[in-house]
């Protein structure tokens, strides 16, 4: 359950999860580490409430709490559950609220994962999974199914950047009985308020900038009162497991993450804004930017960006000419992931069914790091220069 001790995030981010007086007076929350909890009667044992005690090592200890209450009062959630990696979040959100023969509607812009894992395994169980259009806002409504039982949302995506009205869709979701899921890894508990927008459970790939030092996976669902037993048995029955030394690393992370995100932040729209001038450089897909298409609605919902962007270049190259860019890079890397302190640089390729993308341009996704920003302009720079004398 979620203790109140200030209505200030960065409060929260401090306290959250932690009791010293109930820990000699240390300041973190020790890591626990087990599988099997003892009763100390068998009255005891025959009492049990998972959804509250502590049963067994597989279920949660006070490690994964510490997390799961620190994660829900930030997000102003009343519960959250902890699972081995954002994407096993997302799985057991989408198992939990589905049966045979329900419709899905998700984003076209969703994390590609979370689409395979409807084409290809909820799909077997004859759960159907349809894709919108982002950008559809209210016109939802015309879409949702009599069996469509999960609206699923990530917003922007983690990719292209659309922006959605998740409030429209949310009231559009809620009056036909379905519930809004929500990807809010970009948001983070911090920038982005789920429950004041309408969603019903949030997901959180706290791999990303929960953990922030690119060292663990995890993954956060947090949810109010009203979804909590059904998410929880779900989770549950899947076998999920959050490691106890994952869940110490991800609320050390938390504790820095406001003034991480905000360095993220302050470097990425310095970097954007470079980005913007640039001539190889047709179309800068981040929403803090004013030429963002989505920059109203991420002004009217967000409290503000992280460091992940995209940028859309001025046409299409090959290989040998990207590589020629990206091989040679000092402080940008490829890799796959981001969140974590370092910058890092990747051509991607979303795959559509529901809309269109053709923006006659090479797609690079950005995540721009805790280095000086200066460092990185002038790594971006070079990189300019090798791409051109290809
Ligand atoms: C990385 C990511 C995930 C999955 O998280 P993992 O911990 O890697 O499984 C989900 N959604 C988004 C938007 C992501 O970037």
């Amino acid at each position: 359950m979620v203790k109140k001790t200030s209505s200030n995030d960065e409060t929260k981010l401090v306290s959250g999860g932690r009791n010293p007086k109930q820990n000699y007076g240390i300041v973190n929350p020790p890591v626990y580490h087990a599988s099997t909890v003892i009763s100390p009667t068998l009255k005891s044992w025959r009492n049990r409430d998972p959804m509250k005690d502590i049963v067994y090592g597989r279920v949660g200890t006070p490690t994964q709490r510490a997390l799961e209450e620190a994660v829900a009062l930030v997000e102003e959630g009343d519960r959250a559950i902890t699972t081995a990696s954002g994407l096993g979040a997302i799985a057991v959100a989408l198992t939990s609220f589905t049966k045979s023969g329900d419709h899905i509607l998700m984003a076209d812009s969703a994390y590609f994962p979370a689409r395979a894992f409807c084409n290809n395994v909820l799909a077997k169980y004859g759960v159907e999974t349809s894709f919108y259009d982002p950008q559809i806002g209210a016109g939802i409504a015309d879409i949702i199914q009599d069996n469509t039982t999960i609206v699923y949302t990530e917003n922007p995506g983690s990719l292209t950047f659309e922006m959605q009205d998740i409030p429209a869709i949310a009231n559009a979701a809620h009056e036909r009985g379905a519930i809004v899921l929500h990807d809010n890894t970009w948001g983070t508990p911090l920038f982005y308020k789920s429950f004041q927008m309408g969603i019903d459970i949030s997901i959180h790939a706290a791999t990303k900038y929960i953990v922030g030092h690119s060292d663990a996976m995890l993954g956060v669902l947090v949810t109010k009162e009203k979804h909590f037993e059904t998410l929880f048995k779900g989770f549950r029955s899947s076998g999920q497991h959050a490691a106890p030394d994952d869940c110490y690393l991800a609320l050390r992370g938390l504790r820095t993450m406001s003034v991480r995100l905000n360095q993220h932040q302050k470097n990425a729209i310095i970097v954007a804004n470079w980005l913007e001038s640039r001539s190889e450089v047709k179309q800068v897909l981040y929403p803090a930017l004013e030429s963002h298409p989505g920059h109203e609605l991420w002004k009217r919902d967000f409290l503000g960006a992280c460091g992940l962007f995209s940028i859309i270049l001025d046409k299409h190259y090959d290989d040998t000419q990207l590589g020629s860019m990206l091989d040679h890079m000092d402080l940008f890397a490829m890799g796959a992931s981001w969140g974590g302190y370092e910058s890092l640089i990747l051509p991607g390729a979303p795959p559509r069914t529901a809309t269109t993308w053709d923006p006659q341009g090479t797609l690079l996704r950005l995540h721009i790091g805790l280095e000086n920003s200066d460092d990185l302009i002038t790594d971006l720079d070079k990189s300019f220069a090798r791409l051109k004398r290809k």
